[in-house]
């Protein structure tokens, strides 16, 4: 029960805070733009160091989705929740040391890799280019949501009457 309930935690947490948090920033707002991926910054510092109160405001909004779903899963094993959540808290921890010089052992990374799991260098693509490689833990959700932030971005582009190009650089 404790395996499941922190393997829950982190599927269904990821699902939350990927498609609730994550993309809906991306297409619509700034604060996660303005602090994760802040380029005059090292994501490290950023990600795992700042204590720079908008930088923690959108590190605990992306964690929102988990800590309900821990809440809920505490019910049946509190433990499991609670090791979720810092298996959690561990992964992003983990996920931003490619720029301090970590490099996946390919043991781990061939362990990783039929799990879905987002190793730092996965990751790291999403700081190189926000457009890809989201998921903070599975890369399952990464095609979903680009799919999601390509609507999301065209609907706000229609409903604003701006023009819509076809062909040409996309910005
Ligand atoms: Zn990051
Ligand atoms: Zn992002």
């Amino acid at each position: 029960m404790l395996i499941l309930s922190a393997f829950v935690v982190l599927l269904v947490g990821d699902c939350g805070s990927t498609f609730l948090y994550h993309v809906p920033q991306h297409a619509w707002f700034t604060l996660h733009l303005r602090t994760h991926h802040n380029r005059k910054r090292s994501y490290f510092d950023h990600a795992v160091l700042s204590l720079d109160p908008w930088v923690l405001l959108d590190g605990f909004l992306g964690a929102l989705p988990y800590i309900a779903v821990a809440g809920f899963v505490a019910r049946f094993s509190w433990e499991g929740a609670l090791v979720g959540l810092a298996l959690g808290q561990i992964h992003v921890w983990w996920r931003h040391t490619t720029q301090i010089g970590w490099r996946t052992p390919s043991w781990i990374a061939r362990i990783a890799r039929p799990l879905w799991i987002v190793l730092p260098e996965d990751h790291d693509g999403h700081h190189r280019n926000p457009q890809i490689e989201f998921g903070d833990i599975f890369r399952f959700y990464d095609a979903p949501a680009r799919a999601l932030l390509r609507r999301l971005r065209r609907g706000t582009r229609s409903k604003l009457g701006a023009p819509r190009f076809n062909g040409g650089p996309a910005y």
